[in-house]
């Protein structure tokens, strides 16, 4: 388990009242976990008339989604070029459309009148840390032509004259991308799922789930509850109900800072009002409370305390607009991200009622709101257009071994695609270590006449995966204990 991160929004959470679960439950769907995930699934299914409970083992927003910036970006952590190259441009343009429908139910639920001091604003700008005009010029072609989004090219003086540095060139703008206060999001969907109907229960672990019959049954230290669809929306967290799971993700921490006041000078520099983002997944900042700079940078495969990033984000800030002088961080937050191995994110049902919705990576504003939608109408209506993302299969993260290669590929190149890249390399290595391994193993087995391996009580006997077979490897995960793939419980 993590530490617990203070910030602003948690202490807000701190002042309301929470309620844990005490008595006997049923609903039709049980969610696990209160981030971005969770809500988004509870609104949208107590607006379609379903009774749906949400559990959530510490308080709402308690991680990554009430610690984050806010943005809202069509699209999801994989770049579109390898998106296509995996799945091909058709299909690629049916999930980029899904993700677009996921910022548009932001856009329609985080308005000032449903969430006082939302603050949305629009217009998002991606920079480019090389010289690539060439590559931009077709990004843009193939963003407004392929993919019916709107973007504009901004030539280098046009950058520079928004952006005081020399450390950018070309930039993409979307204007109809957005942000807004990113940790009261999280609060202000509660808000909104409980008014429509939705039951929130705070300090209420879920330690086990029993998914087998059509009622599932889920149980807490407090109470049990029933349900006809189980949702598992807790990310890197998950834990004891379907450890399996949490495995197939590999956890970065990301940190961000707020300045102090900087005034007038601040505006001088950064004359673009929206959020700014590097093309490397560096940097991501924008300007707050008039004239604060809040930025993110710093990410690790461990838990540390945000506040000890404080020290390297004002470095990073000096690097990149060293007119600021040495500016004065007064406040730290941060929480884990849940990064797939293939960068995308897992939604889709594992088994008959039991759901995942998880591994939104960095970009978990527009994807978990699209997570929300899918599963919620796929439940209700039967809308079976989750399966636009079943190629993505749940892969085994690497563990701890992941987590270093996945650090030690974060400090040098910093670019999460490539974390999962090599993490996938990695993984198809340890598989293939793993087989030559089992079939030794079995032949000395047979050599002595012993026959092979009893599987320990309780745990069922599986063949052997067939190779890249998605809807396999998805129910594989939902399987209660695991032999293969060098996976352990
Ligand atoms: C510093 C930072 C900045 C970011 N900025 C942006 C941004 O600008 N735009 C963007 O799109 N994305 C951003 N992100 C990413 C985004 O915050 C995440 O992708 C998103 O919040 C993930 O939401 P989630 O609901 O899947 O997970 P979480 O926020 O981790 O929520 C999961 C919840 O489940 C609970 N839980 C887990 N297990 C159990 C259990 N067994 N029983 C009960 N409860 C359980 C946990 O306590 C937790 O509250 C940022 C992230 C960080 C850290």
């Amino acid at each position: 388990m993590s530490e617990t991160f203070t910030s602003v929004s948690q202490d807000e959470a701190g002042f309301r009242e929470r309620t844990r679960l005490s008595f006997e439950l049923d609903a039709d769907i049980c969610v696990i976990g209160a981030g971005l995930a969770g809500l988004s699934i509870a609104l949208e299914a107590a607006r379609l008339g379903a009774s749906v409970v949400v559990l959530e083992g510490r308080h709402v927003g308690w991680n990554a989604s009430g610690n984050q910036l806010g943005t809202v970006m069509p699209g999801f952590a994989l770049p579109l070029t390898e998106l296509i190259e995996r799945i091909g441009l058709q299909h690629a343009r049916e999930l980029w459309a899904l993700s677009k429908e996921g910022a548009e139910f932001v856009r329609a639920n985080a308005t000032e009148e449903n969430i006082p001091g939302i603050a949305p604003s629009d217009g998002v700008l991606e920079v480019s840390n090389v010289d690539a005009g060439d590559r931009l010029i077709s990004r843009l072609q193939m963003l407004n032509e392929d993919f019916d989004t709107e973007v504009e090219g901004w030539q280098v003086d046009r950058v520079s004259e928004a952006l005081k540095t020399e450390r950018y060139f070309h930039g993409v703008h979307y204007p109809r991308a957005f942000q807004v206060d990113g940790r009261k999001y999280v609060h202000g969907l509660a808000a909104l799922a409980r008014r429509a109907g939705a039951r929130i229960f705070e300090d209420t672990p879920v330690v086990s789930i029993d998914h087998s019959g059509i009622r599932k049954r889920i149980v807490t230290p407090s109470a049990r509850l029933r349900a006809t669809h189980i949702v598992l929306a807790g990310n890197i967290h998950l834990g004891a109900p379907l450890r399996r799971l949490s495995e197939t993700l590999l956890p970065v921490w990301r940190y961000a800072g707020i300045t102090a006041p900087l005034g007038e000078l601040l505006h001088e520099i950064i004359a673009f009002k929206g959020s700014v983002m590097d093309s490397d997944g560096v940097d991501h900042f924008r300007i707050v409370d008039g004239d604060r700079l809040m930025w993110e940078s710093p990410e690790t495969t461990w838990a540390v305390r945000p506040q000890r990033f404080a020290g390297s984000i004002k470095r990073r800030i000096r690097t990149i607009f060293p007119q600021l002088g040495n500016v004065e961080i007064t406040e730290t937050f941060g929480g884990a991200t849940g990064q797939t191995v293939h960068g995308m994110p897992q939604i889709g049902q594992l088994r008959k009622g039991l759901w995942v919705a998880s591994g939104f990576g960095r970009q978990g504003m527009n994807t978990s709101a699209m997570a929300g939608q899918l599963i919620v109408r796929s439940i209700l209506w039967g809308d079976e257009r989750w399966k636009l993302f079943s190629p993505f299969e749940l892969v085994w993260a690497g563990g701890a071994t992941g987590r270093v290669a996945g650090q030690l590929v974060g400090i040098w190149g910093r670019a999460s695609s490539a974390a999962a890249g090599s993490l996938a390399r990695y993984r198809e290595r340890a598989r293939v270590k793993d087989r030559k391994r089992e079939a030794r193993l079995a032949e000395a087995n047979r050599a002595a006449g012993t026959g092979p391996r009893r599987p320990p009580p309780g745990v069922r006997p599986r063949p052997a995966p067939a190779p890249e077979h998605a809807a396999q490897d998805v129910k594989r995960a939902a399987e209660p204990a695991v032999q293969d793939e060098g996976v352990s419980q």
